[in-house]
């Protein structure tokens, strides 16, 4: 109703501003909303669209340094300007801040950055998306023919890392019953059978592990995130999805990732519930410590470079993962994980499939194939871990 009534006002200049925009950069596709309840026109949030385009962010409560496409902009807190590339520019509304986020006014990604960094950012008003096509390409092709055998293994990293993995549930938590698994086999039992691989590829790959459970016992949520401190470089969570009976739950199937937010899709809501009900088998909460205790880590984390990280192993995971499952990527997703709010170091979740799928069930249950998707995962973490390296020595 609002919108409609606000339509009449708007000059021929103006543009009833989308309540998405949709940003595709590395392949990925990724929704950030815009909201227009701010009091200074359409502003989008700065933490997704960061994600979004690998950007960083920093602050000293006066400017805020923004790179995106290896492009620094500062923004004058509250006011309607940015500089970059020694040059100031003027914006429909000022960069602001509310609720401990940063916002920045929807013109600057609509218009500015498409045209001060032509032809990497394209924006299409019809379909609102912002596309970013990368980097110039590099004058010679790297060299594939001359040793470096093509299709590298992610090896050789160059220090010792230290890795948790967490097969979810065990003991008096079953997990999900596992429709499709062999008679008596569970998520449990499942989660730690490609748990136990999985360590052993990383230790094949000189990566120290540590596993929160190495047989069926359980571990209490909010204690599984604490193997993972000052020690360790990653967290991963391994589990199996698998959905209420309604008609044609049996159909869906594939493999996704999840990194710490608030849940957002109505999907991701369910997982989310799912996974977390395995609280109600251990001991009660210290007196309301669970949701505000999200609240805090979320608002810590918003621009906090292990929400960066953990959305990146998530996509490095759904892109090994992809090669030996063949059941559908369904991405990286975000949800308010017990298990993961209590990680002080990147953190993610893995659906490795649905148990209320035949064939998923069988992928995620015959030897061979969970040790094809050990040796992916392993494979991701490594991937990761080199990228890490490379990033803290230039440091
Ligand atoms: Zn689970």
């Amino acid at each position: 109703m609002i919108a409609i009534l606000t339509m009449a006002v708007l000059t021929v200049a103006e543009v009833v501003p989308p309540t998405t925009l949709t940003i595709i950069s590395g392949g990925r596709e990724r929704r950030v909303p815009i909201r227009t309840d701010l009091g200074a026109g359409p502003v989008l949030p700065a933490g997704p669209l960061l994600m979004a385009l690998n950007g960083t962010a920093a602050s000293d409560g006066v400017w805020i340094d923004l790179t995106l496409g290896s492009r620094a902009y500062r923004f004058l807190l509250g006011a309607p300007i940015f500089t970059t590339g020694g040059r100031l520019h003027a914006l429909a509304a000022p960069a602001t801040v509310r609720r401990d986020s940063l916002f920045i006014p929807f013109q600057f990604v609509a218009e500015l950055l498409p045209r001060l960094q032509a032809p990497r950012f394209h924006y299409d008003r019809g379909s609102a998306r912002l596309t970013d096509l990368g980097p110039p390409a590099t004058t010679a092709e790297p060299r594939t023919a001359a040793g470096a055998p093509s299709g590298m293994r992610e090896t050789s990293l160059q220090r010792v890392h230290k890795v948790t993995i967490d097969p979810g549930h065990g003991g008096v938590d079953p997990g999900n019953p596992g429709l499709y698994f062999p008679k008596g086999v569970k998520e449990k039992h499942v989660t730690l059978q490609i748990g136990l691989l999985l360590a052993r590829e990383l230790e094949a790959r000189g990566v120290e592990v540590d596993l929160t459970r190495t047989r069926d016992t359980l571990i209490d949520l909010r204690d599984r995130g604490g193997f993972c401190t000052s020690e360790c470089d990653l967290f991963v969570s391994l589990h199996v999805n698998s959905l209420p009976r309604r008609r044609g739950y049996t159909s869906v199937r594939g493999f996704e990732t999840y990194f710490l937010a608030e849940a957002r899709t109505e999907d991701a809501v369910r997982v989310e519930r799912m996974e977390n009900e395995a609280v109600r088998f251990e001991r009660p909460a210290e007196s309301g410590e669970a949701g505000g205790a999200l609240d805090f880590i979320l608002k810590d984390l918003q621009l906090n470079e292990y929400l960066r990280e953990s959305a990146r192993v998530a996509e490095l995971v759904q892109q090994h993962l992809d090669r030996p499952h063949p059941g559908e990527n369904r991405g990286v997703k975000q949800a308010g994980f017990t298990v993961l709010t209590t990680a002080r170091r990147p953190a993610v979740l893995v659906e490795l499939g649905y148990a209320t799928n035949r064939e998923d069930a069988r992928v995620m249950s015959r030897k061979a194939s969970q040790e094809a998707l050990a040796r992916a995962l392993a494979d991701a973490v490594v991937a990761y871990l080199r990228e890490y390296e490379r990033k803290t020595d230039g440091r």
